[in-house]
């Protein structure tokens, strides 16, 4: 949920073809039951899944290998982990090409960070756009072509077996479960928020629909937004992803690509004024946004029907009879709210949001008028 770097100027540093990735990126989105969905299109890739794996797992490795560095002996051998209900084991060279793979991970990725690194940008993407192929070496099939440099190729594909073999059933099935479940969401509230959100934001909404990659796992932060081209990656099995909430980590994610004259017009301000820049202010102003966007729309829609769409509040708590609401039914937090993040550093920022962004977001005072006074209260 962080901020990216443009990954324009290093788009060689992979060698990777992007004109190749484009003819072979035909994929469909998932479509939920009633047909595609308006402003995002949700994907569960095999590849960019298995990347994120291997990318979890080679920094597990690293932190194992670190914390026994002073217990020699012991070693911090990868393994795949069996979902349940899977192939109880894989072959001695499945597994052997599995450990290689997060070996080359752990020497290679483990320490780069996957949304402020151009060459892990450029690689998720280039694995999203070729979600339909078996390969990525074009052996078979020219169009599988990835251009990847071939040692990157040859680890992936080796990795592949014991990974399709025993993790992605279970992995795909979480992320399918997730886009169905915030499908209905999307479909219901999505134009209309694209479009109040364009407008706090004095901005346009892009017109193609923002490719999400639904991950398994992701990063640290449960997602990941990276920009030229605009694309979301989000996990599935994140606690904090889920239930409605899946919706406001959407938009959150999304605002990343659209919220640009924020910043700008805070940097504007604080260059005016003669001050320095808050570090992450237009951070806290778009999880701020978002979450007061969002929760009406859940509370209305929760009111309206308490069913499976909402699991955290479900559970058969219907509004009682005398239309007082039960506990369970309370009110939807947002997401910065919940997950504490304005009591790490935020404090005054939430301040300043409450006194002098809110109001804006009311429709009682400007955009430009809101920047300013919340530049000048710094
Ligand atoms: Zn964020």
């Amino acid at each position: 949920m962080r901020r990216p770097q443009s990954a324009r100027p290093l788009l060689l540093l992979l060698g990777i073809a992007l004109l190749r990735a484009r003819a072979a990126s035909a994929a469909p989105q998932i479509d939920s039951q009633y047909g595609p969905l308006p402003v995002f299109e949700l994907h569960s890739g095999f590849w960019i899944n298995l990347h994120h794996r291997l990318y979890q797992e080679a920094r597990q490795q690293r932190s194992t290998a670190q914390a026994v560095g002073a217990k020699p002996g012991r070693s911090a051998k990868p393994t795949l982990q069996v979902a349940p209900g899977a192939r109880p084991t894989v072959t001695a060279a499945e597994q052997r090409a599995w450990d290689d793979a997060v070996s080359y991970y752990a020497a290679n990725y483990a320490d780069k960070d996957l949304l402020f690194s151009t060459e892990l940008v450029l690689l998720k993407n280039q694995l999203g756009d070729f979600e339909t192929c078996d390969e990525l070496s074009g052996a078979k099939k020219r169009t599988c072509d990835a251009g990847l440099p071939g040692k990157l190729t040859q680890i992936l594909e080796g990795a592949a077996p014991a990974y399709r073999a025993q993790r992605w059933p279970s992995d795909d099935r979480a992320n399918r479960a997730w886009i169905k479940r915030v499908a209905p969401l999307v479909r219901e509230q999505g134009v209309g928020l694209s479009h109040r959100l364009a407008d706090i934001y004095q901005t346009r909404w892009p017109e193609e629909k923002i490719r999400v990659d639904v991950s398994a796992v992701a990063n640290g932060a449960g997602a990941y937004t990276t920009l030229d081209p605009l694309r979301v990656t989000i996990a599935s099995t994140d606690p904090r992803n889920q239930g409605a909430a899946a919706l406001e980590v959407l938009f959150h994610e999304a605002s990343h690509g659209i919220a640009t004259p924020v910043e700008l017009a805070i940097v504007r301000e604080c260059r005016q004024r003669d001050k320095p820049i808050p570090r992450d202010l237009w951070h806290a102003l778009i999880f701020y946004t978002t979450g007061e966007v969002i929760k009406p729309l859940i509370d209305t829609e929760s009111d309206a029907s308490n069913d499976a769409t909402f699991p955290s509040r479900s559970g058969g708590t219907n509004a009682s009879q005398d239309g007082t609401r039960s506990s369970e039914d309370a009110a939807y937090t947002p997401y910065a709210k919940r997950e504490g993040l304005y009591q790490r550093g935020w404090e005054n920022y939430l301040q300043m949001l409450t006194r002098y962004w809110q109001p804006y977001l009311e429709g009682r005072v400007t955009f430009d008028d809101a920047i300013a006074h919340m530049v000048s209260a710094l």
